[in-house]
């Protein structure tokens, strides 16, 4: 089957065509390790391990690499401000490469509980800065390069395709030369290649280079990385859409510049999660993590269910009544896969009908990872009647697969499910058959009557759900 991905690189839906049949190289921008990642920060992981399950599913060899930022970035992505790691460190009295190693395990847990399958290759900066330097020689010795202030620029007039996948406007780049705050840059839109003209006493992370003892801008590290890992050409490159006119901008100029050739086939950029009272920053705090949702006892995976009920490229607002209603939408999941397990073990096989829903399922994850429609694809097989619980159970743990929802996983170790449960899920089946039937009276009286159990109903679009009230 084709996938399909949108390409923020041309703007429009193509279909994957692997540079080396049957595999995947796949780049995502990881996280700057200088406090805890907030949930914004998971939907962009949460998204590419979806585009991995999938790949995967569809019998591709994936290799999913992944750079930990633990040096070089600036709180300004521009080159402006101070550096992350180290106004942490100051903050909380660690050194910063403790600060680095506390943080980066902070996100290896938060990966697991959201059920995120760990990449292939996670590289730290600090331990690449040779791949780096020679990079900047590279690209020093092709001219792209000029040193001052003490510092490596990248010259992006030399790079006559600077900014074209962020679709930049050059004419607006040069007025813009006129504004910069860098005295030291030719051109706006240069940037630091080589940090050796610190503004900081006592920085602790820095580097022999032939320029001098400093430390490494914050772009080259996933040029010089990915390269490293996958090659000078690979397929996809992942990362928030926020990344498009600085960071993702940087990493072509300079790639290409080094090598020469085309660098990445497939970007592909998750919008932002946004909270009702606009963005979420990390570097401002007061945001939530996922152990804030946890410590209000929610599961991880109720936010990985939200997360998957909106589709990656619009933008998501949370709240916490959202949150609410991904819970018991994944909670009723594992209460009818529960009892499913209860009748039934899957069936090595898929039968004609079954096969017609998967391969709905499949259209709909292949058409840019649609997993809205996915969602509502594993609810109406809950529902339907023609197929048997073990072509059901067969079903979910193939959707699974790909959502990584952890249905069979959680409704196996749970309790079994209690007759209350049951007699309620019996219910709910009874109105929604009420409802198709428009026997609004019947359908009313199962809602009261349920009610008054202290059980309410919801309905949502995927379907129909309870909580106790
Ligand atoms: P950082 O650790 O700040 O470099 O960010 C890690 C990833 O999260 C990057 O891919 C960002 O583009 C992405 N990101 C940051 N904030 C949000 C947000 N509110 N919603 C979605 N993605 C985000
Ligand atoms: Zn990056």
């Amino acid at each position: 089957m084709d996938i399909n991905l949108y390409n923020s690189d041309g703007r429009e839906s193509q279909i994957f065509n692997p540079i080396e049949s049957g595999k995947v190289g796949l780049y995502c921008c990881g996280p700057t390790v200088y406090n805890y990642a907030h949930i914004g920060n998971m939907r962009p992981y949460t998204i590419q391990d979806v585009l991995k399950r999938a790949f995967t599913y569809f019998g591709y060899d994936v290799r999913h690499v992944m750079n930990i930022t633990d040096v070089g970035h600036l709180t300004d992505d521009g080159d402006e401000g101070e550096d992350k790691m180290i106004k942490a460190a100051r903050e909380k009295g660690m050194s910063v490469w403790d600060i680095a190693r506390f943080f980066e395990e902070a996100f290896w847990t938060d990966l697991e509980r959201l059920n995120i399958s760990r990449p292939t290759v996670s590289c730290r900066a600090t331990d690449h800065i040779d791949d780096m330097i020679g990079m900047i020689e590279t690209l020093e010795e092709k001219g792209y390069t000029y040193i001052s202030g003490g510092n490596v620029y990248f010259d992006t007039s030399r790079f006559p395709d600077y900014g074209k996948m962020a679709l930049l406007d050059r004419q607006e780049l040069k007025e813009g030369a006129r504004v910069g705050v860098d005295t030291n840059k030719r051109n706006y839109s240069d940037f630091v290649l080589w940090f050796t003209n610190s503004k900081f006493e006592n920085q602790a992370m820095i580097w022999d280079s032939p320029w001098g003892r400093g430390y490494p801008g914050w772009h080259i590290e996933c040029s010089a990385m990915s390269s490293r890992y996958l090659g000078e050409h690979f397929d996809i490159h992942c990362g928030g859409i926020d990344h498009i006119p600085v960071h993702h901008t940087n990493e072509i100029a300079q790639s290409e510049a080094a090598s020469g050739t085309k660098w990445v086939n497939y970007w592909v950029h998750n919008e932002f999660l946004l909270m009702k009272t606009g963005k979420m920053s990390k570097s401002k705090g007061g945001f939530l993590t996922i152990q804030s949702l946890v410590d209000k006892g929610y599961d991880a995976l109720d936010y990985r269910y939200l997360l998957l009920g909106g589709h990656y490229r619009s933008q998501l607002v949370f709240s916490w009544e959202s949150l609410d209603a991904a819970r018991s939408a994944r909670e009723s999941l594992v209460r009818k896969v529960k009892a499913l397990l209860g009748e039934a073990s899957a069936d090595g096989e898929l039968n004609e009908k079954a096969r017609e829903y998967m391969s709905g399922f499949e259209t709909h994850i292949a058409d840019d990872l649609n997993t809205p429609r996915c969602l509502a694809d594993l609810w109406s097989l809950l529902k339907a009647r023609e197929l048997p619980a073990s072509q059901k159970l067969a079903l979910i743990e193939l959707m699974d697969a790909i959502l990584g929802l952890q249905l069979l996983e959680s409704a196996s170790a749970g309790e079994e499910a209690s007759p209350l449960d049951e007699g309620i899920e019996a219910l709910i089946e009874e109105r929604n058959q009420a409802r198709k039937e428009k026997n609004f009276s019947r359908s009313d009286e199962i809602r009261d009557e349920l009610l008054s159990r202290g059980i309410r109903i919801i309905d949502t679009p995927q379907g129909t759900t309870w909580e106790k009230v």
